[in-house]
């Protein structure tokens, strides 16, 4: 296991500088999201911890000790990227095993770990077979086994889900959370899809330009989102926001905290609207209402009684407003 640190770190490529003076530390053991959208930088900060591509400047340690000058291969970690990079002439095992070989690893040793291995991902029953017989979620797990196999001390990984089909990657994201579970090894994984952030994390380091826009637990960042990149990126839909006056100061609620009805209630926020779209998603619909004041809502509710072009009210609770200053941070009323 290993923490990872970054202090100061810049990165430029060519003239444009992407990353500056970031500060950032990733805990020991846990199962960190760096999430954001694209171009954000998620990648960049992987590779950097890799040493693929290293920072212009700054200090990047790896368990308390400056990596700066330690080559990819010699850091103790390990990577996964989104397309497995997995060798389709071999089999799978001579693929897990493959790092052992060149490592002169004896054969029977190299035996024992490839099936402990296969056994911890569950693929000792396809060893035999070529990874063009597998399926894509099958293939994902002979690329974590071939990381595995380098007892890394970090494992980073790169969007290793985005090409699996929907299903399969509800399933693997449980396995990805066994399988940290079972290792205890430090997980850093980078993804644009905030449901992935939510449903894996420990810990959420939200991005945005470069930018940390917050480092939290996922019910942190639902709860108590720093700002409006924060409030508006993580939640699906994503939370409503209306301006509050006129010096550029906000006010939002997520889909899910709106009451809906035929009848005004007494709320610390109300307005009244009409249904635009309707989208019944099964245990929940999803309405967008205009309201009469010319603001497009989104609520999420198990009710799908309500029709398109009818009249409803809203109503927020008080205490599932958010409001943000001018500066868009958050501010606590
Ligand atoms: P995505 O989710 O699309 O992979 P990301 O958050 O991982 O995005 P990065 O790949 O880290 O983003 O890229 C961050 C910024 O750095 C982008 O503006 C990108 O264009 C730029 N960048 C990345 N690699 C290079 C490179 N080799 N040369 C020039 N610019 C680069």
């Amino acid at each position: 296991m290993a923490s990872i640190e970054f202090v100061k770190v810049s990165k430029s490529f060519d003239r444009q500088t992407v990353i500056q003076d970031l500060d950032l530390t990733i805990e020991d053991g846990k199962f960190t999201v760096l999430v954001g959208p694209s171009g954000c930088g998620k990648t960049t900060l992987l590779r950097m911890i890799a040493g693929i591509d290293p920072q212009t400047s700054g200090s990047v340690l790896i368990d308390g000790k400056d990596v700066t000058r330690i080559a990819p291969g010699k850091r103790g970690v390990a990577m996964v990227f989104q397309n497995y990079a997995i060798y389709p002439t071999m089999s799978v095992r001579e693929n897990i095993e493959f790092g052992l070989v060149n490592n002169k690893v004896p054969k029977a040793e190299r035996k024992r770990l490839v099936e402990t291995i296969g056994a911890t991902v569950g693929l000792n029953d396809y060893l035999d077979r070529k990874p063009s017989t597998l399926s894509g979620g099958q293939r994902q797990r002979v690329a974590l086994a071939r990381a595995m196999v380098k007892d890394p001390s970090v494992f980073l990984m790169d969007e290793p889900l985005s090409n699996l089909d929907a299903k399969l990657r509800v399933q693997m994201r449980i396995e990805l959370i066994e399988l940290h579970k079972k290792l205890g090894t430090t997980f850093v994984y980078v993804t644009h899809d905030q449901i992935e952030a939510m449903s894996m994390a420990d810990t959420i380091v939200l991005m945005n330009k470069g930018v940390i826009q917050q480092e939290a637990p996922p019910e942190v960042v639902y709860r108590k989102p720093s700002n409006l990149f924060a409030a508006q990126f993580i939640g699906v839909p994503p939370m409503n926001i209306a301006p509050l006056g006129d010096d550029r100061a906000t006010f939002g609620f997520r889909p899910e905290s709106v009451v809906i009805g035929t009848e005004p209630e007494s709320f610390h926020y109300t307005a009244k609207g009409e249904v635009i779209t309707r989208e019944m998603l099964g245990s929940e619909t999803i309405y967008q209402v205009k309201t009469t004041d010319g603001h497009a809502f989104m609520v999420k509710c198990p009710d799908d009684g309500y029709h398109v072009d009818q009249q409803v009210c809203l109503g927020v609770p008080a205490d599932q407003l958010f409001f943000f200053g001018p500066d868009e941070n958050r501010v606590d009323e």
